[in-house]
C-alpha cells in the first residue's frame, strides 16, 4: 500500500471517506486503474498519476476530488447501494463498521493492509441497503463514544454496533443479511 501523506489522512476524514474505503492504484497503469476499482468495488483510489495540482485522490470516473469536492457527493450518490458491514478482532478487542460494495474483499484488504496495525480482522456481519450512506453515517454517529482516533474502529462489543446499524436503520429495508455464527458472544469485550 502506498502510503498516504498526513494532508490526504486530513482529507478523507473531512469528507468522511476511511482511509480503507481507498484503493491504491499507484502502481498500476493509468488506463487499468479504473477497471479494477470497478471489480474491487472501490469509488476512491490513489490515482498512478497526479493531477495538475499534484494530487492522487481520484473517484472511480477519473476526477481529482482534492480539486472538487463536489465530486465526492455526486459519487457517492450515484452508488450509494451498498453493503454495510461489521468486522472483528479478537485480538485488539475493536469492531469496525464501514461500507462496501463487496464485503469479503475489502475484509481481505483490511488484513493484507494492517488497517489499524490489526492482522485479525474477521467478517462478522453485513446487510444491503439501497441507500448505505445515510445509514452508515447514522451508526458512526451513535458509535462515536467508542471510537478510537479518525479510523472507523470502535472499542465496543459486536452486538452494541449490530444495534448502532439496526437502529439507524430504521424505515428502510435491508436485504442479503448474514451473521456471523457465535459473532454476538465472542466478540464480547466487556467482561
Ligand atoms: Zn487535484
Amino acid at each position: 500500500m502506498a502510503e498516504l501523506t498526513d494532508n490526504e489522512v486530513r482529507f478523507l476524514y473531512s469528507q468522511r471517506i476511511d482511509d480503507s474505503a481507498v484503493m491504491d492504484c499507484s502502481w498500476m497503469r493509468s488506463r487499468r486503474y479504473k477497471a479494477a476499482m470497478e471489480q474491487e468495488g472501490y469509488l476512491w483510489c490513489i490515482s498512478p498519476t497526479a493531477c495538475y495540482n499534484g494530487h492522487r485522490l481520484r473517484s472511480r470516473p477519473g476526477h481529482c476530488i482534492q480539486c472538487d469536492t463536489s465530486r465526492i457527493a455526486f459519487v457517492k450518490r450515484h452508488h450509494d447501494a451498498a453493503y454495510i458491514y461489521i468486522a472483528g478482532s479478537l485480538a485488539s478487542k475493536v469492531v469496525k463498521v464501514g461500507s462496501a460494495i463487496w464485503p469479503e474483499r475489502r475484509l481481505s484488504a483490511l488484513n493484507s493492509r494492517y488497517y489499524g496495525g490489526i492482522l485479525d480482522w474477521t467478517l462478522l456481519y453485513q446487510v444491503r441497503f439501497e441507500a448505505a450512506g445515510k445509514i452508515e453515517f447514522e451508526t458512526h454517529g451513535r458509535l462515536f463514544g467508542y471510537r478510537i482516533g479518525i479510523k472507523e474502529i470502535f472499542r465496543c462489543n459486536y452486538k452494541l454496533a449490530r444495534k448502532a446499524i439496526a437502529e439507524s436503520s430504521s424505515g428502510q429495508c435491508g436485504t442479503d443479511e448474514w451473521e456471523r455464527r457465535l459473532a454476538a458472544t465472542s466478540y464480547r469485550f466487556d467482561d
